[in-house]
């Protein structure tokens, strides 16, 4: 085994212990990929290495789950982060599994079926913020908030690519273990920044992780995938969503989704339907004059700028990945699952509030799945409290009318997890309704 190793630990081990601000936790950033489970496997000797008592810092493994990831890989990254949950408690460290989500709001398909947005290039990438930057970001700043400060674990290695070595010098301190993070009040250690990818699968090959099991099964997808896997991205400098990784299954940033493919080559045939869809998303982004409106979501126009997707591209994008997932479903399990109850409710609300639809999440669904989706026993549920609200409010039906109205702004609210601005709704609202009231009140009055 390299002589990186025993250095590379007794460093860990130095800066847990030696630290002048003991309090502050570190978060390690976890993708499931080679890089991260090697930082994770030698911290977590190197932290065996320590007394009990010495033991007090907090490690975060941090996990971010962009709702897209080939669900593959997701199923091996959640077995392995159990794994770790369980295996730290066992062996009495200090060892917490955050795993980190887009917000409603921000997934995939919100964007792209409910409001439209084309399928990202390298010109308009609204997704790598929306689906990795931000959701990481927000646990950092949590843990900021109440520890002061953090340090942030990163598997990043210069040997990786040409574009991380020069990130890792841009902002290396001579002489110094910890850089400066773009966060105010964060750092970032990276201590296996010297291993070379060779030495990095020799040692996988050669220790068993220390939270149990083999890395086998990691390297045999390396090996079906044929690829390098997409790092936790924390800001704008690291590499995020290179050429060939385990990254997004719906990307169309990339020319080709090597890893998938190596996958299906591999034997992987259910996978096929990701594929199909991806190349679609792919089409309808590179040919505007059919597939995208000519006026954008604010209302303008302008020569050469295409606005978002039309309504029947979005309906037909939801139609065809619920078939996909009604698929794999059927050859892989329940357990796949494409897209959430939650999104498909987001997605209704968001066509609901354009009000250019037609077409109902509902139908599509259950013509898709051949049932009758839960939204519907929700409207039916929904219609029995309103005939119930209707009797209460019989004699003063503008009340009826006002309640309605806060449900539904609250209702929204809630479903894009958006709670900024309700207060405000709700006050116009009631400002509204006592405007009216009077106005009735001085009318009558006459
Ligand atoms: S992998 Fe592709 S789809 Fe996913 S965040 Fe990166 S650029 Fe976007």
């Amino acid at each position: 085994m390299s002589i990186k190793v025993p250095f590379i630990e007794a460093e860990i081990q130095d800066q847990y212990l030696h630290d002048e601000n003991s309090d502050r936790p570190w978060i390690l950033g976890f993708s499931g990929g080679k890089d991260s489970t090697m930082l994770l496997q030698l911290v977590w000797k190197a932290l065996l290495k320590i007394p009990r008592e010495l033991r007090r810092r907090e490690i975060w493994v941090v996990c971010n789950d962009t709702l897209v990831e080939n669900p593959h890989i997701v199923n091996f990254i959640n077995r392995t982060l159990d794994t770790i949950k369980v295996a730290a408690v066992e062996q009495d460290l200090p060892i917490l599994v955050q795993k980190t989500t887009p917000r409603l709001e921000d997934t995939f398909w919100v964007n792209l079926i409910g409001r439209g947005y084309p399928a990202p290039n390298n010109v308009f990438r609204w997704c790598t913020e929306r689906l990795k930057i931000d959701p990481t970001t927000r646990f950092i700043k949590s843990k900021i908030a109440e520890d002061g400060e953090v340090i942030i674990l990163l598997g990043t290695r210069s040997a990786e690519s040409g574009n991380r070595a020069r990130s890792i010098k841009r902002h290396e301190v001579k002489g110094q273990r910890l850089r400066k993070h773009l966060l105010p009040n964060a750092y970032v250690f990276a201590p296996i920044k010297d291993v070379d990818t060779n030495e990095l699968w020799q040692y996988l090959m050669q220790v068993s992780p220390p939270w149990g099991g083999t890395h086998k099964e990691l390297m045999t997808l390396y090996r079906n995938a044929n690829s390098g896997d997409c790092p936790l991205v924390i800001d704008e400098t690291t590499p995020s969503c290179g050429n060939s990784r385990f990254g997004c299954w719906v990307c169309t940033v990339v020319k080709r989704d090597k890893s998938m493919e190596g996958l299906i080559g591999n034997g992987e045939d259910w996978m096929e339907p990701l594929v199909a869809l991806r190349d679609y998303f792919v089409e309808t982004r590179d040919n505007p004059e059919q597939y995208r409106e000519k006026r954008r979501r604010d209302g303008t126009e302008k020569e050469g700028v295409w606005g978002p997707y039309k309504p029947w591209v979005r309906a037909e994008f939801l139609r065809q990945l619920l078939e996909a997932q009604r698929d794999i479903q059927a050859e892989q399990g329940e357990s796949m699952q494409l897209i959430s109850h939650q999104e498909l409710v987001a997605i209704q609300v968001t066509w609901y509030r354009d009000s250019i639809f037609n077409a109902k999440v509902a139908d599509i669904y259950n013509s898709v799945y051949n049932v009758q989706l839960d939204m519907q026993k929700h409207e039916e549920k929904f219609r029995q409290e309103e005939e119930l609200l209707r009797e209460v409010c019989a004699d003063q039906p503008q009340d009826f009318d006002l309640i309605q109205q806060s449900l539904k702004v609250l209702k929204t609210k809630t479903l894009m997890v958006k709670k900024r601005g309700l207060q405000n709704e709700i006050e116009n609202l009631l400002d509204r309704h006592i405007r009216t009231e009077k106005e009735a009140a001085l009318s009558h009055a006459a």
